[in-house]
């Protein structure tokens, strides 16, 4: 089975101590995650061996960063590099969230560049895509995330490709409350296997985790999950809360 995986993603939140205690108090709930179940915590680079340590040792669990730098290494202050989350052994990146692409100018070419560093790093990257709410008005989302697609991530080979996981993430769903509802989700996951499938063929695709971002919880993570495009979620607001967060692990499939 095709990898089910809940992502948390803590953005800018949580001193280093609410940090540990959030994974303190989720860890006590020993969910067993089966083989093919992740989840996975995009934390603050601060953060990242705190959480590596914390999670070592337990199956399916493991740790991500939030961005890497476009650059390989040298004089770019403030920047991390992905060899670096690789020596540190991170195993996962998110990349090109709307958030870095709103306020951090990040466009799909730099994004390409991204994606490139963290496989060359052995980092698995999250590669965050979705479109504004002007776009989806106008009826024009599927074009607009394969324009994502297709300038970050149609360069790579197929063995490359495979290794990537997809997050869907409608920009009007994320921090509003408003959740895409499951057939929406479900509809442009279809449309995003579709377009991988029509590029690397329908093993590759079928292969590619796709996972809905936008205002998922505890209480919407079972139906959304339920659809047979969608491989999970990437979780911000929800994922600062430990039972919350456990109730959408809970809910993979
Ligand atoms: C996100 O940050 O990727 C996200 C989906 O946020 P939220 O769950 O708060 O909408």
């Amino acid at each position: 089975m095709r990898q089910q995986i809940a992502a948390a993603n803590w953005k800018m939140n949580l001193t280093y101590q609410q940090g540990e205690q959030l994974l303190d108090v989720l860890l006590k709930e020993a969910i067993a995650l089966k083989d093919h179940q992740r989840a996975v915590f995009a934390v603050p680079f601060p953060y990242l061996i705190m959480a590596t340590q914390k999670l070592d040792g337990k199956k399916g669990y493991a740790v991500s960063a939030q961005n890497c730098s476009d650059k390989k290494s040298g004089a770019y202050t403030g920047e991390v590099a992905a060899e670096m989350l690789k020596s540190i052994n991170i195993p996962y990146c998110v990349l090109g969230h709307s958030e870095r692409r709103e306020y951090f100018g990040e466009d799909n070419l730099t994004l390409a560049q991204k994606v490139l560093l963290c496989l060359e790093n052995n980092i698995t990257p999250i590669f965050c895509c979705g479109e504004p709410l002007h776009i989806r008005e106008a009826n024009a989302q599927q074009e607009f995330v394969a324009t994502q697609l297709k300038e970050s991530l149609f360069g790579l080979a197929d063995d490359a490709i495979r290794k990537i996981v997809i997050a869907y993430e409608p920009i009007w769903a994320i921090g509003t409350g408003r959740t895409a509802s499951a057939a929406q989700a479900q509809e442009m996951h279809k449309h995003i296997r579709e377009f991988l499938t029509a590029k690397y063929g329908a093993s590759t695709a079928n292969e590619i985790p796709i996972l809905y971002g936008g205002s998922v919880k505890g209480a919407n993570a079972s139906e959304l999950f339920g659809c047979s495009d969608v491989d999970g979620g990437l979780v911000g607001g929800a994922s600062l809360n430990a039972s919350e967060f456990a109730s959408i692990i809970r809910a993979l499939k």
